[in-house]
């Protein structure tokens, strides 16, 4: 669900809320739905982009560590066949 940011043009409280498809909020301070709406979707994009982010880094980490085990696991069966 979409949160917005609205501002009272009543009396200029500025608020966020979550509205459902075509719900008008009312102010919380004045109950006033002179509202002006200041952006939407903007900070739940944000938050999706940045996790987005975090998972791609995550899942980087986890290929490193793949290649590093790879390379231990080589480095063991080539050392057990020199010294064996
Ligand atoms: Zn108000």
């Amino acid at each position: 669900m979409p949160i917005y940011e609205y501002k009272c043009l009543a009396c200029n409280n500025q608020f966020e809320k979550i509205v459902k498809l075509n719900e008008t909020p009312n102010c919380p301070s004045c109950d006033s739905a002179e509202l002006e709406k200041q952006f939407s979707m903007a900070g739940v994009s944000t938050s999706r982009t940045r996790k987005n982010s975090f998972n791609k880094a995550r899942s980087k980490a986890g290929e490193i560590k793949k290649e590093k085990d790879h390379a231990q696991a080589v480095y063991e069966s080539n050392y057990i066949k020199d010294h064996s």
